[in-house]
């Protein structure tokens, strides 16, 4: 069954789950809105204004970059330092710039500033709260742990979770099986107990459902998703999930 959080939430979950495992870019910590602003905060301070003629244009080659660049390392294919680097070389090689300190400084800056955002998605605070006492809270990401751990601190979500289990540390990325049947070791917690939240209907939602988990699919901007998989809850917002559990 497939629910839809319009309004009225008729759902009766099960109520078994002891463990809930949170992704935290785009779920709790908003990545967009922090990694845009560290974006812009780089644009400005290293006058990339002389090599591209908006933000909005060096964003947008470095969006898409990034993102194919993020799918090679999910497959194991190029190394966290390439596509660190890579990010920033492509869009200034598509501008006619090869300059290594430059894009070394980027990318170091990168990270040291979106690290320090501490936007959250709207309701996070609110949501934790509410499981705090109830569940055992986890962390289950890809990101980059020297990153992860500071978003956590900085942005005072920390103090919510039991377990931050990161797929640098672990060695794989969601949807691998390995990380899911990690987590449950790690946290002491089995199949049945567990509950999968986060946006990203590849890695979160079909990742954990693969493994025997339920997900909540938290799809916040509404996208279209054409399969039909049984076993998951949508929501478009953090509050529904707190109705929910
Ligand atoms: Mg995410």
């Amino acid at each position: 069954m497939r629910y839809l959080s319009n309004g009225i939430l008729t759902i009766n979950m099960k109520k078994s789950y002891t463990h809930l495992f949170f992704d935290l870019d785009d779920t709790l910590w908003d990545f967009s809105k922090n990694s845009d602003n560290a974006l812009r905060r780089l644009f400005s301070e290293y006058r990339l204004d002389t090599y591209f003629e908006s933000y909005e244009y060096f964003h947008s080659i470095y969006l898409l970059k990034n993102s194919s660049l993020w799918d090679l390392y999910g497959q194991g294919a190029i190394t966290k330092s390439y596509l660190s680097y890579e990010r920033f070389a492509y869009p200034l090689r598509v501008v006619g710039i090869e300059n290594s300190d430059l894009v070394n400084a980027l990318g170091r800056d990168y990270l040291s500033f979106t690290s320090s955002g501490t936007v959250l998605i709207s309701g996070a605070i609110e949501l934790l709260e509410s499981l705090k006492d109830r569940y055992v809270l986890s962390i289950l990401s890809n990101g980059f742990k020297e990153v992860q751990y500071l978003k956590l601190k900085n942005s005072d979500l920390l103090k919510y979770f039991r377990y931050i289990i990161l797929s640098e540390e672990v060695g794989v990325l969601k949807p691998s099986r390995i990380i899911f049947d990690e987590s449950l070791k790690i946290s002491n917690c089995s199949v049945g107990k567990a509950l999968m939240i986060g946006d990203n209907f590849e890695s979160d939602v079909k990742g954990s459902l693969a493994c025997g988990w339920d997900a909540i699919y938290f799809n916040r901007f509404n996208e279209v998703i054409n399969e039909r998989t049984n076993g998951i809850i949508e929501v478009n917002d953090l509050t529904s999930i707190k109705l929910l559990l």
